[in-house]
């Protein structure tokens, strides 16, 4: 595999970070998982945005996107694959031990890895512990992840591949990797941004496209909800058939079934929307 590090391509087998790398000890970096279509990312502009925003957030250096953009169609060129998840990783890059930053620059690495198209339906989970709306790196896309890592393995040993959480206040925020939507009375919901909930490029395409309301929800909405779905880079709109014991029979249901074609008609015509 040819990894992208230090202004250039590099075998990954080589490829060497710093042991003190602040990404590594502190996990003081941002990352983005961009979805390559037959060798062309999918909403790149969008997620270099964000990827921009999330620097700002953490008081990094502004990443230079045309290198980060250079980066990702050399990967891409190097690795053919019909389906590929692009990360892109950018930290604080190597200091002194501890939470302070060194002068060194910011670290930046472009890798990508195989990927399938994810099952139509998938079982979620909650779990008791909470998204903080009001952090310091609330709607950052940070590779501060280790709680999500947790609550994953939990949805992992219930048989399930996504946990979803509640906020401080106890409303419906997101999953560990996902945006998650709620259909009530026939009408299609997601929690908004004040939620907690990370600015996901699937949620934002799917609210536009489909008209969803932003909407404050309690968690146990999830008890009575007609209908339930996920989106993300990798699952792009994933129904839900079980929320913890409760199954959602017939799932994908209309709304979310609607959802779905709508999003693979939309995002196969436009690779940047
Ligand atoms: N929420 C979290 C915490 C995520 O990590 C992700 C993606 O990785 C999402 C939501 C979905 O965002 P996107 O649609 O941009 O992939």
């Amino acid at each position: 595999m040819r990894i992208w590090l230090d202004g250039g391509l590099q075998d990954s087998e080589s490829a060497r970070v710093s042991v003190f790398d602040h990404g590594l000890t502190v996990g003081d970096g941002i990352f983005e998982t961009v979805k390559a279509v037959d060798g062309r990312p999918f909403a790149l502009t969008r997620h270099l945005d964000r990827l921009t925003l999330s620097a700002r957030g953490l008081g990094l250096p502004d990443p230079d996107l045309d290198e980060v953009r250079r980066a990702c169609a050399a990967v891409l060129d190097a690795n053919p694959m019909p389906l590929g998840r692009l990360r892109i990783t950018y930290t604080g890059g190597h200091g002194p031990l501890g939470s302070d930053r060194g002068e060194h620059g910011p670290t930046l690495v472009v890798a990508l890895g195989e990927t399938k198209r994810r099952p139509d339906t998938t079982a979620a989970i909650t779990v008791p512990w909470t998204r903080n709306e009001r952090g310091a790196l609330t709607g950052l896309k940070t590779t501060s992840y280790a709680e999500n890592v947790v609550a994953l393995s939990r949805a992992h040993g219930q048989g399930a591949s996504e946990a979803l959480f509640a906020n401080t206040v106890g409303q419906l925020c997101e999953g560990t990797g996902s945006n998650v939507f709620v259909v009530l009375d026939g009408e299609l919901h997601t929690p908004p941004l004040a939620s907690g909930c990370l600015a996901g490029i699937t949620r934002a395409l799917t609210v536009e496209w489909t008209g969803a309301k932003e909407t404050d929800l309690p968690l146990d909405v999830l008890e009575r909800a007609e209908e339930v779905f996920l989106t993300s880079t990798l699952r792009d709109v994933q129904a839900v058939h079980r929320v913890d014991d409760r199954e959602l029979p017939g799932a994908p249901g209309p709304v979310t079934a609607k959802a779905m074609r709508i999003f693979d008609e939309r995002a196969g015509n436009d690779l940047d929307p």
